[in-house]
């Protein structure tokens, strides 16, 4: 008996649900490129994007999705044959290295199990046997959407100080941006790079790249730089220039009512406190029904899992299978399979982006409902913990 009906919660982590104001906000004709609002809501945007990054570098408005910002922070900064280590923590590291190796980039990486953070000891280890400094960047993803895990930016940042290693620190925030702190001067990153699609709210297609002082350096000196990435020719004086030919309007339109949600209506500390509430209401949810053995989270250490999605292996593979295909098919919840090395072997609950307390209790009770009624075994009582949990937490 299928209760789908309704609208449906898309709970997977990205893209993730546009709020209505976002869709509505698109709903326009198309506006003239070269004079006029168009200019200037380019600018307000490239302000709050440096404000979201934490930067008074530059900040890039790409038409593209995360894998072209990829792309676009290794064209700008590194020449062929230059060597990049990659810092595997999930699945999303070490696709930014697949980009880096088919552009012609030497690629390493650093390796790290599926249920761990990056161990910053690790790369000082590796960064003080580099005595040649070969390695001319480092990439790191600060949530990575297949593992679940959050890695400890500074922390890694500390590690490259210590062995006293030159490379440009590049971090991938796609699944962070909105959602966790990230502070791209202080931290000491030099590219920080994101997709809209899933914190931030906006439908999919926008590629955000921010540059500090090192990586513009490196810039002058890169010959991996193509027309249109280029951040020189986007630095050009014409409005068309800053994308390299038409602006994405209707991307934008909605991206500037996301972002005046994200920073005016809620604010970006009170989001960052949200997503944490959620997180931590699902965590308690899963702690319990895991009691059972047949479901655990996919990270290890407690401290290491993502506020934007919670990762769930499952001990028999066709558990995690029917479990989203019933969450979706009977009760109008989608989350999503496991992928990476996970794939089969578990599912993912995404909490990132426009969701709220009556979304991540119903998805909660959705999945409790699931669980039972296809008779896996689970603790009793996952949703009431989170529910016990939220309002002591919310208790003015
Ligand atoms: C989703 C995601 C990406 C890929 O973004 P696309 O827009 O699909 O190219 C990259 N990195 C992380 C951490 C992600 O979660």
């Amino acid at each position: 008996m299928p209760l789908r009906h309704g609208r449906e919660l898309l709970m997977i982590p990205g893209p993730t649900t546009i709020p209505d104001a976002v869709l509505q906000a698109m709903h326009r004709p198309a506006v003239e490129i070269y004079t006029g609002e168009l200019v200037a809501l380019t600018d307000r945007c490239l302000v709050d994007i440096k404000r979201l990054f934490g930067t008074a570098g530059n900040a890039y408005i790409y038409a593209a999705n995360g894998h072209g910002a990829w792309e676009a922070a290794l064209s700008n900064t590194l020449s062929g044959g230059d060597k990049v280590l990659v810092l595997e923590s999930g699945r999303f590291a070490t696709g930014w290295g697949e980009t880096a190796l088919s552009m012609g980039l030497e690629v390493e990486v650093l390796p790290q199990a599926f249920s761990r953070a990056v161990d910053p000891a690790a790369v000082r280890a590796r960064l003080a046997a580099d005595d040649a400094e070969e390695i001319a960047a480092i990439l790191v993803v600060q949530i990575d959407t297949a593992s679940g895990v959050m890695n400890d930016i500074p922390a890694i940042r500390a590690a490259i100080d210590a062995a006293g290693h030159p490379a440009l620190l590049m971090v991938d925030t796609v699944a962070s941006l909105g959602i966790v702190p990230f502070e791209m001067d202080a931290w000491g990153v030099d590219v920080a790079m994101c997709g809209a699609q899933k914190g931030l709210m906006t439908p999919p297609g926008l590629g955000l790249v921010a540059a500090g002082p090192k990586a513009i350096a490196a810039h002058a000196d890169a010959d991996l730089v193509t027309r249109y990435w280029d951040w020189t020719f986007r630095d050009g004086p014409e409005h068309y220039m800053k994308y390299c030919g038409t602006p994405p309007e209707h991307l934008l339109f909605a991206f500037r009512k996301a972002l005046d949600i994200l920073l005016t209506e809620e604010g970006l500390e009170a989001a960052h406190r949200r997503h944490a509430l959620l997180a931590e209401a699902t965590r308690r949810a899963v702690a319990v029904w895991a009691e059972a053995g047949a479901l655990s989270f996919n990270i290890e250490a407690p401290s290491a899992r993502a506020n934007s999605v919670t990762v769930v292996r499952t001990t028999d593979p066709a558990v995690a299978r029917r479990l989203v295909d019933t969450c979706r098919d009977r009760y109008g919840v989608v989350l999503s399979n496991a992928i990476g090395q996970l794939e089969g072997g578990g599912f993912r609950i995404g909490h990132m982006g426009h969701v709220n307390a009556a979304a991540l209790l119903g998805t909660l009770a959705v999945i409790e409902t699931a669980l039972a009624s296809l008779g896996v075994p689970h603790g009793a009582g996952g949703t009431a913990a989170a529910i016990a949990w939220l309002a002591d937490a919310t208790r003015d």
